[in-house]
């Protein structure tokens, strides 16, 4: 009925066969992805978008630092609002209360990962909180190059294995310390890099390579187009 009610009263009838067109797409033709962006509501970009939305993203530290970013992790200065928990102490420093700005920069844990992360990207972010940390990100991040990439996998996987740590030590009362972590994060990052074949070799990457021991032929290069 409604596609009948879709032709317009003044179509005339031709000798041409009838054919079925998705009209919001130009090319006539439907897809599962032309739907769901037509009828989606669009909305302008979030300024994190890049932290978390790139090429070689691991899906399960994306899904992980999507909620960090918009503090929706159950952090325990959460659960005791709701009554949860009667502590909100965090587990990592046993000093202060346990939300997402503390957990994942201001707690001296975080700090002295982020610090040695900081040397193997050849970056140096000043002292600024959980937000500032995210936006700033996102200016250094910008672009698609071999060393915007890994300080995206750092980026996120440092993220990820924070809070995975402080998840052993409250449900399994186990306990690392901040060296274990930050091979962790090491280790995530060149997996990551050495399972992709189509990394790609530009001029920023060679100091990365070192630094990250990642052999020479991981980088490749850049189709020419003639
Ligand atoms: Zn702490």
């Amino acid at each position: 009925m409604e596609a009948q009610d879709s032709i317009p009263d003044d179509m005339q009838p031709t000798n041409r066969e009838d054919k079925v067109c998705w009209l919001p797409y130009r090319d006539g033709k439907f897809s599962i992805h032309s739907a769901w962006d037509n009828w989606r509501s669009h909305r302008p970009k979030v300024p994190w978008c890049q932290s978390i939305w790139f090429k070689f993203h691991i899906p399960r530290v994306r899904t992980i630092v999507w909620m960090a970013i918009q503090e929706r992790l159950s952090t325990l200065n959460r659960l005791v609002m709701f009554g949860i928990k009667d502590s909100s102490l965090c587990v990592l420093c046993s000093a202060q209360v346990e939300d997402h700005n503390h957990l994942f920069f201001a707690c001296p844990f975080s700090c002295q990962i982020w610090n040695a992360l900081q040397s193997k990207l050849n970056v140096s972010w000043p002292s600024m909180d959980w937000m500032e940390l995210v936006e700033r990100m996102n200016v250094n991040i910008s672009g698609n190059s071999s060393a915007t990439t890994i300080m995206k996998l750092v980026f996120t996987c440092a993220i990820y294995n924070v809070w995975q740590e402080r998840n052993l030590r409250i449900f399994q009362s186990t306990k690392s310390p901040e060296t274990v972590i930050i091979k962790k994060v090491e280790s995530m990052v060149r997996c990551r890099i050495l399972s992709v074949n189509n990394f790609k070799e530009d001029n920023t990457n060679g100091w990365f390579i070192r630094v990250w021991k990642l052999p020479p032929s991981v980088p490749k290069k850049a189709p020419i187009n003639n």
